[in-house]
C-alpha cells in the first residue's frame, strides 16, 4: 500500500500549495508571482504534476504564465487556481476559486464548491459514474448557475494525469462503476455563461508527442507531464522561444489551448483528487 502513501503526500502539497496561493492572490500582485510561489513550494517538498493554471473570469483552464508575462490580477477577478504534485509519478490535482476584493460571484464560486462535496458524499465503491454527474448538476443548477459540460473530473494513476475515466459534471449515461482503490479527481466547473468552453489561443502550456532524441531533456525533467514554456529556460535558457517554434513545427509539441466560456461567462472551478473505498472516500488533497 505504499502507493497510497506517496498519494497522500502528493495530495498534501498540492493541497498545501493551493491554500497558499489562494491566499496571496490579491489586486495589483502578478501572474508570475503567484505561479513562481505556487510551484516554488511544491518544487521543494516534491515534483510538478503540471504548470499551476491561472484561469481568470470566463477563462476556464489551461493559462499559465509565460515568462515574460505581465498581467496584474484586479479587482473583480474570478481567479480558478488549479496545482498539481507528484511524488514518485502520484499525482494530486486540486483546485480552488477566489474573486479579489469584491462578493458579486460569491454565490457561483459556492456552487462549484457544494458541488464537490455533493459528489465526494456519493463516492464509493460500485457507485455508478453518472451519479456523481447527476449530483454536480443538480447542485449547480440550485443555484441557478450550469455546469461546463466539456469539462471533467478524470481518473488519475502513476505518472498519468488523466488515465482514462472521465467524471462527468453533469447527467451522462455512464453506467460504469467506481471500484475500491482507484484514485480520482472530481472538478465541477459553474458557469453563468452557456456551460461550454472553446479554445481560446496560446496557454503556455505544452505536451511532449512522442519519444525523440530532440525532446529528451524535457522529459528527462518533467516526464510525460505537461510542462510551462517558462520551464523550458532551465534547459534553453534564451533560446527558449525559437526551441519551441522549431519543436512545434515538427510536431514533437503541442499546445494545449486555453478554455474559455463560449458566452464569456464567469467560471468557476472546485476539485479534489479522492481515493475510493468500499462505503466512501478519502480526500487525497485537503
Ligand atoms: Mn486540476
Ligand atoms: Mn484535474
Amino acid at each position: 500500500m505504499i502507493e497510497y502513501e506517496k498519494y497522500r503526500e502528493a495530495g498534501k502539497i498540492a493541497g498545501e500549495a493551493l491554500r497558499i496561493g489562494i491566499k496571496s492572490i490579491k489586486e495589483g500582485v502578478s501572474y508570475i508571482e503567484i505561479a513562481e510561489k505556487v510551484e516554488g513550494y511544491i518544487k521543494e517538498r516534491a515534483e510538478l504534476a503540471f504548470p499551476v493554471n491561472i484561469s481568470v473570469n470566463s477563462i476556464a483552464a489551461h493559462f499559465t504564465p509565460s515568462f515574460y508575462d505581465k498581467n496584474v490580477f484586479r479587482k473583480g477577478d474570478v481567479v480558478k487556481l488549479d496545482v498539481g504534485a507528484h511524488v514518485d509519478g502520484y499525482i494530486g490535482d486540486t483546485a480552488g476559486t477566489v474573486e479579489i476584493g469584491s462578493n458579486r460571484y460569491k454565490n457561483l464560486i459556492e456552487s462549484a464548491e457544494k458541488a464537490l462535496y455533493e459528489a465526494i458524499r456519493v463516492v464509493r465503491e460500485g457507485v455508478k459514474i453518472e451519479e456523481i454527474g447527476i449530483v454536480i448538476e443538480k447542485k449547480i443548477r440550485e443555484y441557478g448557475f450550469r455546469p461546463v459540460r466539456n469539462l471533467h473530473g478524470h481518473s488519475l494513476e502513476r505518472y498519468k494525469l488523466h488515465a482514462g475515466i472521465s467524471i462527468p459534471n453533469f447527467s451522462t449515461k455512464n453506467k460504469m462503476i467506481l471500484k475500491e482503490g482507484q484514485v480520482i479527481a472530481i472538478e465541477p466547473f459553474s458557469t453563468d455563461g452557456d456551460g461550454i468552453v472553446v479554445d481560446g489561443g496560446i496557454g503556455n502550456i505544452y505536451r511532449l508527442n512522442k519519444k525523440s532524441a530532440l525532446t529528451k531533456s524535457i522529459k528527462n525533467k518533467f516526464y510525460e507531464f505537461p510542462f510551462a514554456d517558462r520551464w523550458l529556460y532551465e534547459i534553453y535558457g534564451e533560446k527558449t522561444p525559437l526551441k519551441i517554434s522549431f519543436l512545434m513545427k515538427r510536431r514533437l509539441i503541442s499546445p494545449y489551448f486555453k478554455l474559455v466560456e463560449i458566452k464569456n461567462g464567469i467560471v468557476a472551478q472546485a476539485e479534489h483528487t479522492v481515493f475510493v473505498q468500499k462505503d466512501g472516500c478519502e480526500i487525497l488533497t485537503s
